[in-house]
């Protein structure tokens, strides 16, 4: 049986080793759950809600528990794993009023009667990174377990812990056995079998667009459904008029939270000419500013990167100082630490402009007009986030409207919240998770006529 050594990102010392699941153990675990789901989804819809709400309140008991393990495995600050913690357990409750609310529709047709039913899909496969390990889990298995689906989840190979206790935790809040069920392992044995098992009737990838083409392309050998969560390389547009203290004060927040290890993450920050140079100067304190330290400390806002592995290749990207405008700070010592860094690339077509680094790097370009603004956010593969500072409300809007990405925010850099949908244009993914409609997009619709004729 192979295994992986886990180690704690922030002082390098071996935290754990975890079994990897084995294909014999994957399938047997795909049978289990095809049998729970027959149950589970013959269950009252409202004692459905009910087991989904028990799980919600397990969760909230365990957030201490759970935010440590993130701290020890991923190395994100206590204050960001506590806020994840409790935002599976709203993710959760959200989803626990959605069992009651599956409304078919009563269509007017000829001769009798037609009306659709949202069936559950059966097995639904969730394959997770490693960057949010227990909040992007969520988004997928709490909205497919509404719907009526049994779900196999596997978790990053770096980052399993969490995952592993919310396991543990819908087994301790009285979910059937077998109706959620968390397969650590290797992407290319426990993933790739969640896309080739037949029983598996869904998928949903959260990581590299590299692998969710792969994924995508395995679905399609069974005509398989599949949600793709992708990268990422967002613009944050600040214009001249806009509340410029504002926007540099928050601009460090919007891409070194977690490292940088965002798929939201504005990686590109686009400033107006005629406000560049006061934009910068007023960025560097705020950069400087950002408490990057040891992850447990309550005031830590940054904490280091996950693997030797990722620092090797967020460091790849910064070779020398050449095109560094500042830093912020990091401490020295053991861990995968990687100070907040401001790059002032050398052209549009330079790779730190156009790769998701997905570590604390981020671009300062210039831009004449709001065309321009709109032609350089729009000049990616990657449409997922972004934001757009300015005191204009119709040019807020048309620059909205004109920026192909998901999810954008205007005088904000929030991403995510679990009652609006989410997920990317372009190469960021396909389909939408969160908001009101998640729990349908784990269904089936079926369309039954009843006659009336005589
Ligand atoms: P990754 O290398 O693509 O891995 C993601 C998951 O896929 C892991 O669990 C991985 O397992 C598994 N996997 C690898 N090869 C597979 C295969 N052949 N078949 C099935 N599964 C396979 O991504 P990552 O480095 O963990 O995560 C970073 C990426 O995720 C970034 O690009 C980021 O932007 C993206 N992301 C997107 C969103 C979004 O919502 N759009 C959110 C967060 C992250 P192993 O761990 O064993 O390799």
């Amino acid at each position: 049986m192979t295994t992986t050594t886990l180690i704690n990102p922030a002082d390098e010392t071996v935290i754990g080793t975890i079994e990897h699941s084995t294909l014999e153990q994957v399938d047997e675990a795909i049978v289990r759950a095809t049998l729970a789901q027959i149950g589970w989804a013959a269950l009252a819809p409202a004692d459905r809600a009910a087991a989904l709400r028990r799980f919600a309140l397990a969760v909230d008991g365990a957030i201490d528990d759970l935010a440590a393990l993130e701290v020890t495995n991923s190395g994100h600050p206590i204050g960001q794993a506590r806020w994840e913690a409790g935002h599976v357990r709203d993710v959760l409750n959200y989803y626990a009023a959605a069992p009651e609310r599956m409304l078919g529709q009563q269509i007017p047709v000829a001769g009798g009667i037609n009306v659709t039913f949202l069936e559950p899909i059966g097995v639904v496969g969730i394959i997770v990174p490693w960057n949010f390990p227990m909040t992007i889990a969520s988004w997928g298995f709490a909205p497919a377990l509404a719907a009526g689906n049994a779900v196999v989840l596997k978790p990053a190979e770096w980052t399993p812990l969490t995952a592993i206790r919310l396991g543990e935790l819908a087994l301790e809040a009285g979910l059937p056995v077998g109706l959620f069920q968390v397969l650590p392992g290797r992407g290319s044995v426990v993933g790739e079998r969640f896309v080739t098992h037949p029983r598996v009737g869904k998928i949903v990838f959260t990581g590299s667009t590299e692998v969710g083409k792969r994924v995508m392309a395995g679905c399609s050998e069974q005509v398989k459904a599949v949600t793709l969560e992708l990268g990422g390389k967002s613009a944050n547009v600040v214009f001249a008029d806009s509340d410029l203290e504002k926007a540099a004060a928050t601009a460090p927040y919007s891409v070194f939270e977690n490292a940088g290890q965002d798929c939201c993450a504005r990686s590109r920050i686009l400033v107006q000419r005629s406000v560049f140079d006061r934009f910068l100067e007023l960025l560097e304190p705020a950069v400087k500013a950002v408490k990057v330290g040891q992850p447990g400390d309550a005031d830590t806002e940054m904490g280091p990167l996950v693997s030797r592995t990722h620092f090797e290749s967020v460091a790849a990207y910064v070779p020398d100082d050449e095109r560094v405008a500042f830093r912020g700070s990091a401490p020295a010592g053991p861990g995968f630490w990687f100070p907040p860094t401001v790059l002032l690339p050398a052209s549009a077509t330079d790779r730190t402009v156009t790769d998701e680094i997905f570590g604390p790097v981020v671009t300062v370009q210039a831009f004449d007009d709001e065309a321009d603004a709109i032609r350089m956010a729009n000049a990616s593969q990657y449409g997922l986030s972004g934001s757009v500072w300015t005191r204009d409300l119709g040019r807020a809007l048309r620059v909205s409207r004109g920026i192909a990405t998901g999810n954008l925010s205007v005088n904000s850099n929030s991403s995510v919240r679990y009652s609006t949908p989410f997920g990317g244009f372009k190469q960021s993914g396909l389909g939408r998770e969160l908001g009101p409609d998640a729990a349908e997009a784990f269904t089936e619709t079926k369309n039954v006529f009843i006659s009336t004729v005589d």
